[in-house]
C-alpha cells in the first residue's frame, strides 16, 4: 500500500470514529420520539372544578425590536399551530419610536397577545415588562430603580431576565425571575457538535435536537431560591422562548423573497418546546389584566412539553380550613398537607428552601404532611425518556410558602 492510500485510509478511520457518537445521538432521539408519544397516550387528568388551565409562551420577539426577521403572521399561525390561548411579546425597546405600542395585543386568531417589552438598565440588567408601552418611553439613562417605580405605578408586570448577570436582588418592585430561557441555554452549546448533530438529526427530528443540549437551570434555579430568601417575597418562576427567528441561513432577492433556505428557531418550532401554564379560577376570562394578575400571583407552573403534555399537572395547600395553590401562602398553624398531581407516573423531586424535601419515583398522586415554614416547591422528571433528557425536568412549578 502507498503512503497516500495509508494516510486516507487512517484518516476515512477517523472520520468514521468521529461520527460514531452522532450516529448513537440520532439513535437515541428516535427512541425519544416514540416513548414521548407513548407518554402523551397515557395521560391522564383529573377534572379541576376550581381552575382552568391555560397554556402560552412568554418572551416572543418580532421584527420591530432589531435583531429578528418575525412578522405578525408567522406569530399569529405559530401561536395557532400550537393551539396557544396566550402569547407575552416583549419587544427591544427602540429610541424613536413604542415598539410596545406597534406589536401585537389582544385577540388575534383566537388566542391573547399581550404587548410588552424587554428593557435593558444602564447596568446592563434587563427586565421583561407586561404590558409595555411607557417602559419604551423612559428618559435617556433611566435607572433599574426608575423602571421599576414606574412599572408598578401603572400595575404592570416586571420580571428579572438573564438572571445571571442581574445584580440588584435588593432592589423593590421586580416580580419574579426568568429562571429558564431557550437562547441561553442554546448560547452554552459547543458549535461543532450543533454542527454534526445537526447533519445527522435536523432531517428526522429538528425539534427533538432541544433534547440534545436542554439541561436544568441550575444557576438560575439557586438565585431564584435564594432571592425569595433574601426578600421574604414570593417571586414567580417563569421560562422564556426568547424566540426571534433569526437563527438560520437564507439566499434573498432585492425584494426580500427567500429563494433558498432554512430556519433553525422558527417560531412554530420554538412555542413547542416549553410553555407556561396558567391557572385562573373557574368563570374568570382570560384578558390582558386576569393574566398579569394570575402570574404576579404565580399561579403558573413551567412545561417542557416538547417531552410531554403537563396539563393536568397541580400543586395544592390545605390546612384543614383553607385550600391554596402554586403561588399562595398557607398558614401552618397544627401542619399543612402538600398535594401534587401529574397526568403520567413520574420522579416527584419536592424542595424545601432549595434542598431536596422528598425524590421518588413512580408517582402520580401524593400527598406531603409539612409541618415546618418554609417556601416549597416541586419539580417533576420522567425517568422513562432515555437520557440526557430523563435526568432534567420537565415540570418546574411555582412555590408554596408555608408561613
Ligand atoms: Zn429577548
Amino acid at each position: 500500500m502507498k503512503r497516500w492510500q495509508k494516510l486516507s485510509l487512517v484518516l476515512l478511520v477517523v472520520i468514521t470514529c468521529s461520527q460514531i457518537p452522532f450516529a448513537y445521538r440520532r439513535y437515541r432521539l428516535g427512541r425519544l420520539r416514540d416513548v414521548i408519544q407513548q407518554l402523551n397516550s397515557q395521560r391522564q387528568s383529573k377534572p379541576d372544578n376550581q381552575f382552568v388551565e391555560y397554556k402560552g409562551v412568554l418572551h416572543v420577539h418580532s421584527f420591530l425590536g432589531g435583531h429578528s426577521s418575525g412578522n405578525f403572521e408567522e406569530i399569529i399561525a405559530a401561536a395557532k399551530q400550537n393551539q396557544l390561548d396566550f402569547v407575552v411579546m416583549t419587544e427591544h425597546t427602540a429610541a424613536n419610536f413604542n415598539t410596545a405600542a406597534m406589536t401585537l395585543k389582544d385577540v388575534h386568531s383566537g388566542v391573547l397577545f399581550i404587548n410588552g417589552n424587554e428593557v435593558s438598565a444602564p447596568t446592563k440588567e434587563r427586565l421583561l415588562i407586561f404590558p409595555g408601552d411607557e417602559a419604551a418611553n423612559l428618559p435617556e439613562g433611566s435607572s433599574l430603580a426608575d423602571v421599576l417605580s414606574r412599572t408598578k405605578a401603572r400595575g404592570a408586570l416586571a420580571l428579572v431576565a438573564y438572571p445571571e448577570e442581574f445584580k440588584s436582588w435588593n432592589a423593590q418592585g421586580y416580580d419574579g425571575l426568568e429562571v429558564y430561557n431557550v437562547y441561553t441555554n442554546a448560547r452554552k452549546l459547543n458549535p461543532l457538535v450543533m454542527l454534526f448533530d445537526g447533519l445527522w438529526s435536523y432531517r428526522s427530528y429538528p425539534d427533538l435536537l432541544f433534547a440534545t443540549f436542554y439541561s436544568r437551570p441550575v444557576n438560575s434555579l439557586n438565585l431564584w431560591d435564594d432571592a425569595i430568601r433574601l426578600t421574604s417575597r414570593r417571586l414567580v418562576a417563569t421560562a422564556g422562548n426568547d424566540a426571534h427567528a433569526n437563527v438560520g441561513l437564507s439566499l434573498n432577492d432585492v425584494a426580500g423573497k427567500t429563494w433558498v433556505g432554512f430556519k433553525a428557531d422558527p417560531y412554530e418550532r420554538s412555542f413547542r418546546l416549553v410553555r407556561m401554564h396558567l391557572l385562573l379560577p373557574t368563570g374568570e376570562a382570560l384578558n390582558s389584566s386576569s393574566l398579569v394578575q394570575a402570574f404576579s400571583a404565580g399561579h403558573c407552573f413551567i412545561g417542557f412539553d416538547l417531552f410531554g403534555d403537563s396539563t393536568g399537572f397541580r400543586f395544592i395547600a390545605t390546612n384543614g380550613s383553607d385550600q391554596k395553590i402554586q403561588g399562595d401562602e398557607i398558614a401552618s398553624g397544627g401542619g399543612a398537607t402538600l398535594s401534587v398531581r401529574v397526568p403520567v407516573s413520574a420522579r416527584v423531586v419536592l424542595l424545601k428552601d432549595g434542598k431536596v424535601f422528598s425524590d421518588e419515583f413512580g408517582i402520580k398522586e401524593k400527598d406531603y404532611a409539612v409541618t415546618e415554614k418554609g417556601n416549597y416547591r416541586v419539580e417533576v422528571y420522567l425517568p422513562q425518556l432515555p437520557g440526557p433528557v430523563s435526568s432534567q425536568p420537565w415540570i418546574i412549578s411555582n412555590p408554596i410558602y408555608v408561613k
